[in-house]
C-alpha cells in the first residue's frame, strides 16, 4: 500500500466515522428532553410519595394520641363520678373539701385533655388559618396521580421514537465499533478531540462553496487542491477540523448507507 492510498484510507475512515456519528447523533435528537424529562418526573414522584408516607404516619400518631387523650377524659370522667358519690357520705368538711380539690383537678385534666384534642384535630382536619394534613394528602395523592400520567405519556413517546429508531441505533452502534476498532490510535484521538470542541459534534467536514463546511471561512484554490488530492490530512485553519472533499463524504454516505437502512434521514439529509 503505497503512501497515498494511505492517507486516503485513513480519510475514508475518518469520514465513515463521522457519517455514522452524524447519523447516530440525529437519531438521539429525535428523542429531546424526553430522557432526561421521564428521570426528572420518577425523581419527583418518588419524592411525593415519601412525603405522602411521612403524612400518613403523622396522621396515624395523632389518631393514636387522640385516642389515649379520650381514654384519660373517660377516665378522669368516671373519678369525678367517684368521688361525687363519695362527697354524700363525708365524715367531716377536711374530706369533703379534700374530694372537692380532686374533682377540680380531674377536671383540669379533662380541660387540658380536650385542649389538646382539639389541637390535634386541627392539624388533622385544618381550620380556617392551617391547613390539615388530610388536605394535604389529598393534594400530594392529586400531584401523584397527575405526574404519573404525564410520565406514562412521556414514557409511550419515547417508547415510540425507540420502536421507530431503536433498530437502526443498534446497528449504528455495531457499526461503529467495527469501524472504530480499525482505525489508529492516532487517527481515533484526532477525531474525538476536534469532535468534542464543538457544539456541532462535527469534526470531518466537507469544503462547501470554498469554505470550511465548519466554520465557513475561506479555502484558498490551492489548499483546494491538495484537499482534493487526499495526499495529506489537512485541517482548517481557523477552527481545526479536518476537511475533506464532497466526493469523499458522498463515498463515505454510500458506503453506510448500503450497511445499515437509515433511509428516513439520508433523506432528511438530502432536503436541507
Ligand atoms: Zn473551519
Amino acid at each position: 500500500m503505497n503512501k497515498r492510498k494511505n492517507i486516503e484510507a485513513q480519510l475514508l475512515e475518518l469520514t465513515n466515522i463521522q457519517v455514522i456519528d452524524t447519523l447516530y447523533d440525529r437519531l438521539m435528537q429525535l428523542q429531546g428532553e424526553l430522557p432526561m424529562e421521564i428521570k426528572d418526573l420518577e425523581d419527583e414522584i418518588e419524592g411525593l410519595k415519601t412525603r405522602l408516607e411521612n403524612m400518613k404516619e403523622r396522621e396515624k400518631e395523632i389518631q393514636q394520641q387522640i385516642r389515649l387523650l379520650q381514654g384519660r377524659i373517660e377516665n378522669a370522667k368516671r373519678l369525678i363520678d367517684k368521688y361525687e358519690k363519695q362527697k354524700l357520705s363525708v365524715r367531716n368538711n377536711r374530706e369533703y373539701l379534700a374530694l372537692e380539690k380532686e374533682i377540680e383537678m380531674q377536671q383540669l385534666e379533662i380541660a387540658e385533655a380536650e385542649k389538646e384534642i382539639a389541637k390535634l384535630t386541627e392539624e388533622l382536619e385544618g381550620s380556617e388559618e392551617v391547613e390539615g394534613i388530610q388536605a394535604q394528602m389529598e393534594k400530594v395523592q392529586e400531584e401523584i396521580e397527575d405526574k404519573s400520567k404525564l410520565l406514562e405519556a412521556r414514557k409511550k413517546e419515547l417508547d415510540e421514537i425507540l420502536a421507530e429508531t431503536g433498530r437502526e441505533l443498534e446497528e449504528l452502534e455495531a457499526l461503529r465499533e467495527k469501524y472504530w476498532e480499525a482505525m489508529d490510535e492516532r487517527l481515533r484521538r484526532a477525531y474525538l478531540r476536534i469532535r468534542n470542541n464543538f457544539m456541532n459534534r462535527m469534526a470531518v467536514v466537507t469544503i462547501e462553496r470554498d469554505a470550511c463546511g465548519g466554520c465557513h471561512s475561506q479555502v484558498p484554490p490551492q489548499r483546494q487542491l491538495d484537499i482534493a488530492r487526499r495526499q495529506k490530512i489537512i485541517v482548517c485553519e481557523n477552527c481545526g477540523r479536518i476537511l475533506i472533499d464532497p466526493d469523499l463524504m458522498e463515498t463515505a454516505r454510500n458506503q453506510i448507507k448500503k450497511l445499515v437502512k437509515v433511509e428516513s434521514i439520508f433523506e432528511e439529509e438530502s432536503e436541507e
